[in-house]
């Protein structure tokens, strides 16, 4: 098979529009750990099941140890949290959250999800991680959106139900 443009291949991707996630886990020692994530998809109803792609890395190892994960919608004020939780830290200490089923949850996130992993397909560079939703809450306030690879505010108006 013949390989596209990597680089082609990424612009590619990036028109695809996404929401913004702070994953959150606890690893091995209990400590809290957070990472920023699009890859997030919900693949099931019945059971209630998403995915995240995680790629190796301190959040990918503590998945892998305590088989849990939370997932926090940012809100569309949530750039900055994006940012720190993607590897460019504003503050020493972790933004505020609160615990829920022992997974913390980014306060001021739109919704949450805590998901308890089922299984771990490994794709590349990148590990899927397969989880049942055993906990969600979800509020009305716009999302960050993400679209080539530039932060935007929420969506605009509906152009059809
Ligand atoms: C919009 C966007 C979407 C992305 N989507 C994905 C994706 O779907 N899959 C993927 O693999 N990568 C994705 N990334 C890249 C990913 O967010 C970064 O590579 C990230 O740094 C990897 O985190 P880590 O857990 O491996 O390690 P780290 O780099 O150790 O953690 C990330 C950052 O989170 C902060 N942090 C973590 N824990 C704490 C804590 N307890 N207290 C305070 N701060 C803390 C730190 O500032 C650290 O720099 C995305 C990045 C962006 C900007």
């Amino acid at each position: 098979m013949r390989r596209v443009d990597p680089v082609a291949f990424r612009q590619a991707a990036s028109r695809f529009v996404t929401g913004v996630a702070v994953l959150t886990a606890l690893d091995r020692r209990g400590e809290v750990c957070g990472m920023t994530a699009n890859s997030f998809v919900s693949i099931s109803l019945a059971p209630p099941t998403v995915l995240v792609s995680v790629k190796p890395g301190r959040m990918h190892e503590a998945i892998a140890a305590t088989g849990r994960y939370g997932v926090s919608v940012l809100p569309e004020g949530g750039k900055e949290l994006s940012r720190h939780f993607a590897g460019r830290p504003a503050a020493d200490a972790l933004p505020a959250c609160e615990t829920v089923q022992g997974l913390p949850r980014l306060s001021g996130c739109i919704a949450f999800f805590a998901c308890e992993l089922i299984r771990t397909v490994d794709v590349s560079d990148h590990t899927l991680f397969i989880a049942e939703v055993s906990n969600c809450d979800y509020c009305d306030n716009l999302p960050l959106v993400f679209f080539s690879s530039r932060y935007h505010l929420g969506p605009g108006m509906p152009v059809d139900h």
